[in-house]
C-alpha cells in the first residue's frame, strides 16, 4: 500500500497540484491538467511522459469518489 502520508508529500509534476489515491492509480486534483499517473509495485510513477488526462467528466468522477472516502 502506499502510504498517506507518501501521498501527502506528492504533487503533480506538471502543475504542482495535490495529488490522491483513485484506484490503482494516482490522480492529479488541477482541473486543467487532469493527469493520472501509474503505481508500480507500490510505487507511483510520476512521470508526465507516462501520465494520462482524464476528461472532464472522468476527472470529476474520480473527485466525487474522493469525497465519499473522506466523508
Ligand atoms: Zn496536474
Amino acid at each position: 500500500m502506499i502510504s498517506p502520508d507518501l501521498l501527502d508529500i506528492l504533487a503533480c509534476p506538471d502543475c504542482h497540484a495535490p495529488v490522491f489515491l483513485d484506484g490503482d492509480s494516482i490522480q492529479c486534483t488541477g482541473r486543467e491538467c487532469r493527469r493520472r499517473y501509474p503505481v508500480r509495485d507500490d510505487i507511483p510513477v510520476m512521470l508526465i511522459d507516462e501520465s494520462k488526462a482524464l476528461d472532464p467528466q472522468a476527472f470529476d468522477e474520480a473527485l466525487a469518489r474522493r469525497k465519499e472516502k473522506k466523508s
